[in-house]
Parts: structure tokens; sequence; C-alpha cells
């Protein structure tokens, strides 16, 4: 989006408005490719019914698809897989694609990009691919080797981004704890959440980090954000699983145990600290003694935040060639029981906050009622977590982008509700806009 803006394109996200529709996808499990290939087919008929010209896939399912893409949907008009985003200028001009670099696409500070999300917070990548042998994953098929992005790229971006009235920024990988170790820097992210947590425009902002890695979460790591405000207390952590047998079977390694004690070192080095995980139901070979470890797991781990996915069989990923495979009964089952065990747990941690008066970022109207705006805690991490939603507001009405003092009035199973109990700030953000261009 970046590079289009930069050569003087507008972007709409009405696709009755747009001479070029680009559909970017993913094809991790199933269920997002099939959402991928609906929209494609639903955008094709722009180009029946509308005034598009030209319909190009971009992302993860060209990589893993592009020859069925070829022969199967001729409503596309080109590809762009994930090594060649810088063609999509030529591409939506008409011209053809060039031959692509043998080198993985990695972007940096210079290259323009277009903040997609509110402009109050905006993601960072900091490294891309992924060198973890997961036996039900595909990604590192299509994403290639773990490969980071430079210390000073990421610093540079996050400064601009700072300076620009971002109020969050959350830096995300497939793996962030690999940060540096292909540049041979030891400690790297907490060397690089160390220097963000120090740029002068992150005083009173929100720095996380997304999608650590059990077994690379250091005391250095934990200590340092221990040590620094601007870094948000808060670990993403995904475990997917608490049965030695099945993390064996994962390519994962480690048990519910290892867990345990890394889950207390985490609690003890980071006062405050919320946990987030994804686990992973019905695995191949998953058996009921598997899954009963793995419930006692989740009431002793106390998870914040958990996230419980169906395993899906994908053909080129190991897992796939696996026996014992579990039916889809017994699997929904397993989901339904696990996510009802951590509601009771969740609940009872929201709780716990009624009557407390928390800093909270205003993050805008809720999308169900014009009187109720909608925040954040700095432990609740956009599009994932749940909520707070301010009942009242006080007499000033919030806007986005704007750090509040809430008091929790009431706990739901995952979201909180509360009034808004500071003076509304002289200093304002704009607000909230889509498609805001950041270019250097
Ligand atoms: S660490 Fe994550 S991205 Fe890497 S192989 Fe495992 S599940 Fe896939």
């Amino acid at each position: 989006m970046g590079q289009l803006v930069a050569r003087g394109h507008e972007l709409t996200s009405r696709p009755d408005e747009a001479d070029v529709i680009v559909v970017n996808t993913c094809s991790f499990i199933h269920p997002a490719k099939q959402e991928s290939v609906d929209t494609i087919l639903e955008m094709a008929e722009f180009k029946k019914n509308g005034r598009a010209k030209k319909l190009i896939v971009a992302g993860c399912l060209v990589e893993r698809y592009r020859g069925d893409i070829r022969r199967q949907l001729p409503e596309v008009d080109a590809m762009v897989g994930t090594n060649e985003l810088e063609q999509i200028v030529a591409l939506s001009e008409g011209g053809t694609a060039q031959a692509s670099s043998a080198e993985p696409y990695l972007y940096h500070d210079l290259t323009p990009r277009v903040l997609a999300t509110p402009r109050h917070y905006a993601y960072i990548k900091i490294a891309e691919g992924c060198d973890h042998p997961c036996s039900f994953c595909v990604i590192p098929q299509f994403r290639g080797h773990f490969r980071s992005r430079g210390f000073e790229s990421v610093v540079a971006e996050a400064s601009r981004l700072l300076s620009r009235g971002v109020r969050e920024i959350n830096l995300i990988g497939q793996d962030t704890t690999c940060y540096g170790e292909d540049l041979g820097i030891k400690d790297g992210l907490a060397l690089l959440l160390k220097r963000l947590a120090r740029i002068e425009t992150a005083r009173g902002k929100w720095i996380r980090f997304l999608y650590c890695y059990p077994n690379r979460i250091t005391q250095k790591l934990l200590d340092t954000m221990a040590a620094h405000d601007a870094l948000v207390k808060y670990i993403d952590m995904p475990l997917q699983h608490a049965s030695a047998s099945v993390l064996k079977r994962m390519k994962r390694g480690a048990s519910g145990d290892v867990f345990l004690k890394l889950l207390a070192r985490i609690r003890s080095s980071v006062p405050g600290v919320a946990i987030r995980t994804s686990l992973i139901v019905g695995f191949p070979g998953e058996t009921d003694r598997d899954f009963e470890e793995l419930c006692r797991f989740v009431e002793a781990a106390r998870f914040d935040r958990l996230g419980v996915f169906s395993y899906s069989d994908e053909e080129t990923s190991e897992s796939c060639h696996l026996d014992g495979k579990v039916d889809k009964r017994t699997v929904y089952n397993r989901r339904r029981r696990l996510m009802a065990l951590q509601r009771r747990v969740s609940r009872r941690g929201n709780r716990a906050l009624v009557g407390r008066e928390l800093e909270v970022l205003v993050t805008g109207l809720s999308a169900e009622s014009e009187l109720v705006w909608e925040a954040r805690l700095a432990t609740q991490a956009p599009e994932i977590d749940g909520v707070c939603h301010i009942e009242d507001p006080g007499e000033v009405a919030p806007r986005a982008g704007q750090f509040r003092r809430m008091r929790v009035t009431r706990a739901h199973d995952y979201d909180l509700a509360g009034s808004l109990v500071d003076e509304a700030p002289v200093e304002e953000t704009e607000a909230a806009e889509a498609l805001f261009p950041i270019l250097p």
C-alpha cells in the first residue's frame, strides 16, 4: 500500500470504486484458505459488474497454490507472492511481472507504508520466516528461513511512528524471541526493547512484543520488561499443548511441568504481567488422557488470555501423515470444554479488577452503541483480547488515542466496563483515520 501511495495512487477500501482490486491472502489453515478463495471470487464480480479492470491476488495463498490459482481461477489477472511485493506497482499499472529476486523479501524503514490500523496503534514486523520444526505448521514452507530486520531499521521505524502520533507499537514476527540470532546479536529482543523504551517519544506510550517461543524467553528479556515503564507487561507465548507426548509429536518438546515453572518465573520476574497462550486440541494421537492433562494444566496455569484452536490437517505438514487422527466431534467437544474452563478463569481474573482505577487507551466508539466508548488496558492486546467498555465517559467525550484513567465497575467473562475518572487531557490526538500514510 505504501508503494502504491508513494507512486501517486489513491487507495480505497470500497471495491466498487477501485480500478485495481488486490486481495491479500492467507493460507495457514483450511478456514483461512477458504476465506481467501471466497474473497477472490467475490471480488471477481466487480470486474464483471463494476469499474475494476484488474484483480491481483497477493500473499501466502500465491506461495502455496500458484499453479492451482492460474489453472482454476481465470478471473485472476496477476499474482504477487510474499517475496515479490515490490512488483505490486508495475502490475497495478498494467505492466508485467519481472523475474523475482532470489532474496527473501524483508521490508525496512525506508519502505513506504500505510497504517491500515487506526492511527493510534501500529504493528512493526521485526523478523520474517521461522526455523522451528513444529510438525503441524506450514508457515516456514512459504515464509522461509528466519531473518531479522536490522536493529537500526526497527528503531528508525518506531521513532517515526511514535513521532507521528502512534501511541502503541506491537512488535511482531513468526517468533520475536529469536530476534537478532541470525545477525549474531545475543539477547537481541531484550536489547531492541531496551533501546525502543529509551526513545524520547516512547515516554508514556506502550511497546509490546507478541509471539514468543517458550524456550527462548531469557531472564534478561524478563528483567528488561520489568525495568522499563514503556514496555507493556504482557507475554504472548503460544504453548500449543501440555502433554509431553503430544508436544513431542508436535516437535516442540517440553511438558506441562516445564511450562508451569516457566510461568512462575515470568510472574515473579515481571510483577503484574498478563500471559496469553494458544493451544491446539485434536492433534493426531491426542488421547483422552492427554486432553485431561491439558485441562489440569489450564486450571493450574491461570492464563489471563487463551485461544484454543482445533487441529487442522494441512497436506504439506508433517503431522498430516501421523496416525491417530481425532474425529471432528471429539475435537469440537474438547475445544468447547477447554474454552468453558478458561471462561471461568478469565471471569475470576476480571472480577478481581472491579473497583480498581487503571490506565486505558481509548480506541473509539463501540460498534454496538453510540453511547459507549471502547478502550483497552495495556494487558489487552489489539484485535485479539477483550476490551473495556466506557459507560460513563464524563462531561467531555473521549477521543481515540487518549490515555485515560478508568474505574472498573463491572466484569464480564472477557471484557470489562467502567467510568473515566480523570480530566480529559488538553493535548489531543487527531481523530482515528483509516489508511494513514507514513512515508519516509
Ligand atoms: S514457531 Fe510458530 S511459525 Fe514457527 S513452525 Fe512453530 S508454529 Fe510455525
